[in-house]
């Protein structure tokens, strides 16, 4: 048994005991106010003859009925007041009430919080968020209005993710007053009839109007904040529209187009091309790229099918353009003239804040609105490796223009970066036929995805013959040769690069500067674990960063991080100008800024009446390599992390019929349950077309239906999305109703009498 579990079990005996005998002895015959009445003068006399010992045996009684919940905090409180008088027993009363609920407070969580939060996982991730946010106001209030039992407020509280010491601290100032009226009550012992009277309606309904102050204060506070954010700026006296959105990417296209459905009016500011990053330079580029690829390796690997296999001519200008022909043909539907005709004042030229109403555009026209919306996206993060900048790099945001009419493919291509975007890069140029090698500086690719995904994803790659070299950090470029060396371990674990929602991080700047040899001499097993890797081309993906300089952020004194910092509602500094997208984060996806953009939108034009929070709980994502990795709600790098329990359930496509058919039988679908019961904490799909197969999982996370719903639920055969239901299916072979099959073997067995 685990020490803490054994901790666990002893500290409960010993209350279960303690509660056990108060009863058992009918101590609590002594905890009444007859009792206390009938006592009263030989416990004066006692105090008067030992004053220290009667305070001290006073203070730990209290403590210890109040640290186990037992009944008669509230006569110990008239007794204080009875025994030492109003000061005196107010003091005492409050430090031994505030440490008794303390102790409460510390053994509901040491004895429930992990065994609650392997229960409740995401709803009690929900509470602490809120805990976090509110939890010293609810408390106050909850402490001030006596009608909430003392120890349920002990015990509750700790389970959620309160501190320590701000429960002490409000507590004590929450009961101080409810305290005194008890203490006072108790000085006048002799005309009090019962505890309850101690309380008249008018008392309790002060209580009560006291109770509300916290949150009544707390809206004044946010006012206040509010206005403060302000001062200093001149609010138009009118808008002349209703909202503003800078960047028309997903996240600003759908922010305006959901404004000017409710009719809203709404101007939309694109510098740059309409569709932002995913229909330019990244979703929709990438995609395609992978398409052809995916062509080059059919064709390469035909054998497999009983058809004579070639190695592909691979035309490059037409594979990009194909690629540019595909970005054209979606393009109308995010341009100026599609919008416009939704309704949408768009403007072509850079937006820059004024103050907080107010966007300019190219330095000329003005306009103001009541609510503006930061949707400015993101850009690849370059890291320092000396001799990079020379040398010509490549970016998703530059390759697609710089290898267009080029004729043939780059021989040799370097990937810096071993996330989504670097892998799938990697093997879509590998399927092409270009010798790629992928440097990672963590231990491995696909850095957020279990560690199984990540070495199947890696396996394969190496198969298709891609180099990978994970564990190695890009040091400098020379010429068309990169350096890399063995990367020092990492304190906490590798980190990833290039992922869609990764930190960006300065590759050079994780291990400290060694003196680099030569080109041409360090070799990888020399010792020193350099390695010289000649390249045509290098693309730099090692992550991305938010946009956050050069439209007006710093003038207005907007808190930037790694992105712009926003509160649930989407709102930065001012609560009037909210951002989305990869600007906002802490996702790096289109349909993530799309997520959030409903959100701004609807908290922009709406938010005096109702607001709402953004929810990311449910967000699917999915890595475009062959196969796919999709990936929704926690895996279990994610729910360790969280200290959610979990159990896994998977189904390996080697099994399932139309894997095999298409010869597309490796990968597994992994279901992480919660225990006990049938609700999907996350899943992650390593198959081909995974990214559509994760929508019925999607679904049901979202609409919180169970395993059992899945398994009924009739799939065609034979499909690939068959194997979310056999993934149910193995959840429910591990938990057969054992004694339920027994006693039905037993009435067969009966029947064939
Ligand atoms: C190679 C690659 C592949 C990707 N693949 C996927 C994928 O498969 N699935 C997925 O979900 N996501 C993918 N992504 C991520 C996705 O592209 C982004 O998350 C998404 O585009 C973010 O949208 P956004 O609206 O926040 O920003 P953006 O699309 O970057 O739009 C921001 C816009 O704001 C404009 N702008 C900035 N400042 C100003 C200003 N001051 N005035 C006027 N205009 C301004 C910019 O010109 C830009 O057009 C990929 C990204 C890359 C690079």
């Amino acid at each position: 048994m685990k020490r803490g579990t054994q901790g666990r079990i002893l500290l409960l005996l010993l209350i279960v005991l303690a509660i056990a005998a108060f009863f058992a002895f009918d101590l609590g015959a002594y905890l009444t106010l007859a009792n206390l009445k009938a006592r009263q003068a030989e416990l004066s006399g006692y105090v008067d003859a030992n004053p220290l010992a009667a305070v001290a045996a006073f203070f730990l009684l209290y403590v210890a009925v109040t640290a186990l919940s037992l009944p008669g905090a509230a006569i110990l409180t008239l007794a204080a007041g009875a025994i030492f008088g109003l000061w005196e027993g107010t003091l005492i009363a409050s430090f031994a009430s505030t440490l008794g609920a303390s102790l409460a407070f510390l053994s509901s969580r040491y004895l429930l919080r992990d065994w609650v939060k392997a229960r409740f996982g995401g709803r009690i991730e929900a509470i602490d968020r809120g805990i976090e946010r509110d939890g010293a106001f609810y408390l106050l209030t909850l402490r001030l209005i006596p009608a909430f039992p003392f120890f349920l407020v002990n015990l509750a509280m700790g389970v959620t993710a309160m501190r320590p010491i701000t429960f002490a601290l409000i507590s004590q100032a929450g009961m101080l007053l409810g305290t005194i009226v008890y203490v006072n009550a108790g000085t006048q012992l002799a005309g009090i009839e019962s505890t309850s009277g101690i309380f008249s309606p008018a008392l309790i309904g002060s209580f009560v109007l006291l109770g509300l102050f916290p949150l009544l204060a707390k809206a004044l506070v946010g006012w206040f904040r509010r206005r403060r954010v302000y001062r200093g700026w001149r609010r138009p006296r009118r808008f002349d529209r209703n909202l503003i959105v800078i960047g028309a990417g997903a996240g600003g296209l759908v922010t305006a187009l959901i404004g000017a459905t409710v009719r809203a009016k709404v101007t939309l500011i694109e510098k740059g091309e309409m569709g932002g990053d995913c229909l330019n330079t990244g979703c929709v580029p990438s995609k395609a790229l992978i398409r052809s690829a995916r062509s080059a390796h059919e064709i390469r690997t035909a054998a497999a099918y009983g058809v004579a296999p070639a190695e592909p001519e691979v035309r490059f200008a037409e594979v990009i353009e194909r690629i540019h022909r595909i970005i054209a043909e979606i393009a109308p539907a995010d341009s100026v003239e599609r919008y416009t005709g939704l309704g949408v004042d768009v403007r072509k030229g850079h937006a820059r804040l004024v103050d907080p109403w107010t966007v300019e555009i190219d330095g000329g026209d003005r306009l103001t609105a009541r609510a503006i919306v930061i949707a400015a996206g993101g850009e690849p993060a370059v890291p320092p490796i000396p001799g990079l900048a020379e040398s010509g790099f490549l970016t998703s945001d530059t390759m697609w223009e710089r290898l267009r009419g080029r004729e043939t493919l780059p021989e040799r291509i370097a990937i810096v970066g071993g996330g989504p975007i670097g892998t799938e890069m990697a093997q879509a140029f590998a399927r092409l036929g270009a010798s790629v090698t992928q440097v990672e500086h963590g231990p491995r690719l696909l850095p957020k995805e279990d560690e199984e995904v990540s070495a199947l994803v890696e396996a394969i790659l190496r198969e298709e013959g891609v180099e990978v070299l994970t564990g190695h950090e890009a040091v400098r470029v020379e010429g068309k040769t990169l350096v890399v060396r063995k990367a020092l371990p990492l304190a906490g674990g590798g980190l990833g690069g290039g992922a869609a929602g990764e930190k960006p991080r300065p590759l050079s700047s994780l291990t400290p500067p060694l003196p680099l040899p030569p080109l041409g001499r360090g070799k990888e097993g020399d010792g020193e674990g350099f390695r010289a890797i000649p390249f045509d081309e290098i693309i730099v993906a090692v992550g991305r960063k938010a946009r956050l300089s050069g439209y007006g952020l710093e003038a207005l004194g907007i808190e930037t991080g790694r992105t712009i910092a926003v509160n649930e509602r989407l709102e930065t500094l001012y609560p009037n100008i909210y951002a989305v997208g990869d600007v906002a984060g802490p996702y790096q996806f289109t349909h993530f800024a799309a997520h959030q953009a409903w959100f701004a939108a609807v908290n922009g034009l709406f938010g005096q009446l109702k607001s709402f929070r953004a929810d990311y709980r449910i967000l699917p994502w999915v890595t475009f390599t062959d196969p796919e990795v999709a990936h929704v709600g926690h895996n279990e790098l994610s729910a360790d992390e969280a200290g959610i329990a979990y159990e896994v359930v998977r189904y390996d496509l080697s099994h399932l019929d139309r894997a095999l058919a298409e010869g597309a039988n490796r990968g597994f679908v992994k279901l992480l349950v919660q225990p006990g019961k049938d609700r999907l904490l996350g899943a992650t799909i390593v198959a081909a077309n995974a990214g559509e197969l994760i929508a019925e999982l999607v679904l049901a996370m979202k609409h919180g239906l169970g395993l059992n719903k899945l398994l009924g639920t009739i799939h065609a055969y034979p499909t690939l999305a068959e194997a979310n239901k056999y993934a149910a299916g193995e959840w429910k072979k591990a938990h057969k109703p054992e004694r339920l099959l027994a006693w039905l073997e037993r009435y067969h067995e009966w029947r064939r009498r």
